[in-house]
């Protein structure tokens, strides 16, 4: 048989249920967090109240409230979310080292040794009981299938998917829901009478081979219930950086900065994605005559925040970079990194 190893883990409507554990007063009720619904914002979540209403992630915020005039409109809280996502990611790890993260409420585990079922029982209570939230999981052989399974019953799902299962479970699904296949691809399939699995794998092979390539290859595969992609662990990042090449050499303070603000959103996104927090920032400088400068400053306290990456790195710059010939080349490294789960030494310096 063969093994239920992987597990996929999926947060419920994750900004509004921590803004709805954090407000009683908006528990069960239809809550929105996200833009300014009186500019052009937009919903980030929608808690499952709202769903009801017809509204989803990515809806302009003007339009979820002509949808459910009583929605109540919530300010996206970004570093609360990163620190249940640490807390979360944590959990993980004292049960595997082998996570794999997709974004910041969902990850995919392998399990090698164990009771997987059992320990994905115990991941759901564990982020249940130390955060207040629910998730839903799904067990099975690979991760197309156990995303699949933690789909199947949100919100507050466990599901178990065996090979057997799947074999009835597949043929009947709409073909959108398989991995990799958008809106487009979707109506080309239904444009040649796919809509399910089943009618997929019932097609003509060289049509699809043909027309489609080594994507149809994939798509067919994933229809057998077929997918060798391993649960990969980020490498245990040392550094995070962003550099670029000036267009013309610049001696611009303001240039420079910007710069700075979007490497910092970049490496902020990253450090997001794997829980991340860094203690040293540094700043590299090139000038035109190919000399080159590092500065560095390494804080009492460890964050995570493009905006604080931001703020220390322009200090270095308009405090420690001599701006007296212009700049060919200028990256942003941040490293001494904090894994979630690590215990943080809190310096006092
Ligand atoms: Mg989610």
């Amino acid at each position: 048989m063969t093994e239920l190893v992987v597990i996929h883990v999926d947060m419920d409507a994750f900004y509004a249920s921590v803004e709805q554990r954090d407000r009683p007063q908006y528990r069960n009720k239809p809550v929105v967090v996200g833009g300014d619904p009186k500019g052009r914002g937009v919903v980030s979540a929608a808690s499952y109240e709202a769903r009801k209403f017809g509204i989803h992630s990515a809806m302009p915020c003007s339009q979820a409230a002509r949808l459910c005039p009583n929605i109540v409109f919530l300010p996206v809280n970004m570093e609360k979310y990163k620190k249940v996502s640490r807390q979360i990611h944590s959990i993980f790890r004292e049960y595997t080292p082998i996570i794999e993260p997709v974004s910041i409420d969902e990850a995919f585990l392998e399990i090698s040794d164990g009771n997987p079922i059992e320990t994905a029982k115990n991941i759901k209570k564990d982020i249940l009981l130390r955060t207040g939230l629910t998730s839903s999981v799904g067990v099975s052989y690979n991760k197309f299938i156990a995303k699949m399974a933690s789909d199947m019953r949100k919100p507050d799902g466990f599901t178990v998917i065996t090979p057997e299962k799947a074999r009835d479970i597949l043929p009947r699904m709409s073909i959108r829901k398989v991995w990799g296949v958008g809106e487009k691809t979707e109506r080309d399939l239904n444009n040649i009478g796919i809509f399910t699995v089943k009618d997929l794998l019932e097609y003509d092979r060289e049509f699809l081979l043909s027309n489609w390539g080594r994507r149809a290859h994939e798509l067919i595969q994933l229809c057998r219930g077929i997918d060798y992609s391993p649960v990969q662990t980020e490498q245990e990042t040392k550094s995070i950086s962003e550099e670029t090449t000036l267009e013309s050499d610049t001696d611009d303070l303001g240039v420079l900065r910007n710069c700075l603000r979007e490497f910092s959103l970049a490496i902020g996104r990253r450090m997001t994605k794997q829980a991340l927090k860094c203690r040293t920032i540094t700043l590299k400088i090139r000038y035109n005559d190919f000399k080159y400068i590092t500065r560095s400053v390494t804080l009492p306290n460890p964050i995570d925040s493009s905006l604080l990456i931001y703020e220390r790195s322009s200090e270095i710059l308009k405090d420690r970079v001599p701006l007296l010939k212009p700049i060919r080349l200028i990256g942003l490294q941040v490293s001494n990194l904090v894994y979630p789960g690590e215990p943080v030494q809190i310096s006092f310096i």
